[in-house]
């Protein structure tokens, strides 16, 4: 169903690929997106085995925009937090879970003050800056120093796969020009780069290009198909 691991014994993180699922061609299998007119039921009965394959006791997700917002998750409720593309929390038992298709997916964990986030970054996020504005609300919020974050880059569009134009490719020749191999973008080493100024060390990033590879979905190779999504839980102690 995808690949995963633990940065730390009680957090669980954990990026799904396009199989294991119930729906259908052009979403075939595991599609975790109400919003790109999937059937709803074949998307509940997906999120209901992801949940059950990882024992996900609470999942809040977000209506995403391409923006820069983050919001912090408190109480243990399951919804979908409208317009944003950013969770924050340090709630237990709570999964963060953002959808993607070729966007990267990052979940960020903080061994120091038990804080958990999942963000949601495109290029618009990126260039916009939403990964700084998450380390400072990190900061601001729950006292979190970058140095002790754990960061994890999820599967996503490469520079080999992702051409840009018109607007995007002009602010990325004004601003970017670095990540730019013509009209390729590197969004993941943008994002790196981001992080590492910001004073962040520990990133791992071991991301097949979702478009070169077809176990994931990707908007740019299939245009209409369905979301994976990266995932990020820390349990309470009584794991319920
Ligand atoms: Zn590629």
């Amino acid at each position: 169903m995808g690949r995963g691991g633990t940065l730390d014994a009680s957090v669980l993180v954990h990026f799904t690929n396009r199989y294991g699922g119930v729906s259908v061609s052009p979403y075939a299998t595991n599609n975790l997106a109400l919003h790109v007119k999937d059937n709803p039921l074949h998307v509940k009965e997906n999120r209901r085995l992801t949940c059950k394959a990882l024992s996900l006791p609470h999942v809040a997700s977000m209506e995403q925009v391409h923006g820069t917002q983050v919001r912090v998750v408190e109480g243990q409720c399951t919804q979908t937090y409208p317009a944003c593309d950013g969770l924050i929390t340090k709630e237990k038992d709570v999964a963060l879970m953002v959808l993607v298709a070729d966007c990267i997916p990052v979940v960020l964990y903080d061994p120091k003050t038990e804080v958990i986030g999942a963000l949601h970054v495109g290029r618009a996020g990126a260039f916009g800056g939403i990964v700084p504005h998450a380390i400072g609300l990190l900061q601001s919020t729950f006292g979190v120093e970058p140095s002790s974050l754990h960061v994890s880059l999820g599967p996503s569009i490469g520079g080999c796969c992702y051409e840009i134009g018109g607007e995007a490719l002009v602010t990325a020749q004004k601003e970017f020009s670095t990540y730019l191999d013509g009209r390729y973008l590197n969004l993941q080493a943008l994002v790196q780069d981001q992080l590492a100024r910001l004073g962040v060390v520990h990133v791992e990033s071991d991301a097949p290009c979702t478009c070169c590879d077809g176990r994931y979905f990707s908007y740019r190779r299939e245009g209409q198909t369905g979301r994976q999504a990266g995932i990020i839980l820390q349990r309470s102690e009584s794991g319920k």
